[in-house]
């Protein structure tokens, strides 16, 4: 069982979130096991507080060092190895689908939800954290970006999905983005189902699909495209298209 640990002063939300849909259903099917870690219980202050003013001045307040630290302690106390630490921050390599097959083959993996400003750089230090963002906008906390990776990672791990097959075929696997899809009925206000799909011809179905894949990406994300063009430059679709 993968395990994921989440550090958070909003503990709620990741179990909430996380017990839904397949991912809350992995965690039933013990195929991964998402804890929050309520940074708030490990801080020394009487009044519970967990952030204080930057010194140098400056707007907002930054969550400090000690609570993070000693919350990892204990977090680290549950772990079998030295977990590769995730700070979710705006100023992280960017999460893609790459970085979610690879962080789905560890074991474990700890998440660092920052609030308010920030965190205070020295937890970053003490803790070796790699700096992950979701994308180039401000978010409140790291909870949701947490969650996101969760989910993304999740359901790359082996039994979660149950077509094991089902994530080798999505948008990104391949580097081109999936295909049209369609489902009952067959016709709908007067729009068909493409007659190739229903010819039973697999063959021909595929070959319709990694089409489809090619100028649909070529279309929505041109720089994907061309990526994947440099190392399959023999499906380079011609200039007609
Ligand atoms: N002052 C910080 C800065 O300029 O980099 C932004 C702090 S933000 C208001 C509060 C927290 O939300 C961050 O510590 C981080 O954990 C999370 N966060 C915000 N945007 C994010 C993003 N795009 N990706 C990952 N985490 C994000």
């Amino acid at each position: 069982m993968k395990s994921y640990y989440v550090m958070t002063l909003f503990p709620e939300m990741i179990e909430n979130a996380s017990s839904f849909s397949i991912t809350g259903r992995a965690i039933r099917d013990e195929r991964i096991s998402v804890k929050a870690f309520d940074i708030r219980d490990y801080t020394k202050d009487p009044h519970r507080h967990v952030d204080d003013a930057p010194y140098g001045g400056g707007a907002g307040m930054l969550m400090q060092v000690q609570p993070i630290h000693d919350c990892f302690l204990a977090i680290l106390e549950h772990c079998g190895g030295i977990p590769r630490v995730l700070h979710l921050s705006p100023q992280g390599r960017c999460f893609d689908q790459r970085l979610a097959e690879e962080l789905a083959e560890e074991e474990e993996l700890v998440f660092l939800c920052g609030h308010y400003e920030g965190v205070d750089e020295r937890a970053l230090e003490l803790l070796h954290t790699e700096n992950i963002s979701i994308g180039d906008y401000v978010l409140t906390g790291g909870e949701l970006p947490a969650l996101v990776m969760i989910d993304a990672i999740s359901r790359l791990v082996s039994g979660v999905l149950n077509k094991e097959a089902s994530h080798e075929i999505e948008s990104f696997s391949n580097g081109l983005l999936e295909y049209p899809q369609y489902t009952r009925p067959e016709i709908y206000e007067g729009r068909r189902v493409p007659e190739i799909l229903l010819s039973g011809d697999h063959k021909k179905v595929d070959c319709w699909r990694q089409r489809q894949s090619l100028l649909r990406t070529k279309e929505r994300r041109p720089e994907l495209y061309e990526a994947y063009i440099r190392s399959h430059p023999e499906e380079a679709l011609n200039g007609a298209e």
